[in-house]
């Protein structure tokens, strides 16, 4: 058994990440990817603070269908910040014999240096990082001592120039974002009212509006 695990904020999530997940199934043939919401504290997250569930709940749509593709809910209830090697421990624990590959964009990768216990993490699963806009193998190289950048295993894709931090300014300055995301994905930033800076905004970004929607 081959898992791919993809740790992100995902809020939102985006065909950036769903590319990088499909692009890993194929190119290493893994049985399964599993995508774990992190949880992050609402300072870190800066102005938008979405809660887990609905981050969560978005990247349940997205993958809506593929049953290779899974949401963990590992993180939902652990308390103070959520760390790769932590949540990797657990999910080996779960699955013991499967072979583990932590999938990572290139920015991520880039400060593997600054994670928790980053040879642990290496120990346990292979490391591989996909191409992202904006930063080169020689940004790699630059910033990460060889004992861990001699571990990393790269990756291509077609570059795609997407973020999550690009999506939320455009539903902030009111822009479309279709085409960027899936459209359940869009269909629940506008009905939760996900990064608006107005009070309408404010007033309904919770998964009870959209269950009652
Ligand atoms: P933000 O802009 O809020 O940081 P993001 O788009 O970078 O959001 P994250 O949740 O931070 O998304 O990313 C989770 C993982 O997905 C990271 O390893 C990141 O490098 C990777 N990733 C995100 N977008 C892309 C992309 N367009 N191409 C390749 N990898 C990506
Ligand atoms: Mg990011």
């Amino acid at each position: 058994l081959r898992i791919g695990v993809l740790g992100g904020t995902f809020d939102p999530i985006h065909y950036g990440h769903l590319r990088m997940a499909e692009e890993a199934r194929e190119q290493l043939s893994l049985d399964r990817v599993i995508f774990v919401p992190n949880r992050v504290s609402p300072f870190k997250v800066g102005l938008s603070a979405t809660p887990w569930d609905v981050r969560a709940e978005m990247a349940r749509q997205a993958i809506a269908g593929d049953s290779r593709f899974s949401v963990s809910m590992l993180e939902l209830n652990r308390p103070g910040p959520s760390y790769s090697v932590d949540t990797l421990r657990a999910l080996r624990a779960e699955e013991p014999a499967a072979e583990w590959y932590f999938l990572t964009g290139a920015d991520a990768v880039r400060d593997l240096a600054g994670w928790r216990e980053p040879e642990a993490l290496l120990e346990m699963a292979t490391l591989v990082a996909f191409g992202r806009p904006g930063v080169t193998l020689r940004d790699i190289d630059a910033a990460l001592p060889e004992r861990l950048r001699s571990r990393v295993v790269f990756r291509t894709m077609p570059l795609l120039d997407i973020s999550a931090t690009d999506l939320r300014g455009r539903v902030a300055a009111g822009k479309s974002i279709r085409f960027l995301t899936p459209p359940a994905v869009e269909r629940i930033i506008c009905e939760c009212g996900l990064y608006r800076n107005d009070e309408a905004g404010a007033a309904v970004n919770t998964l009870e509006k959209l269950s009652s929607a």
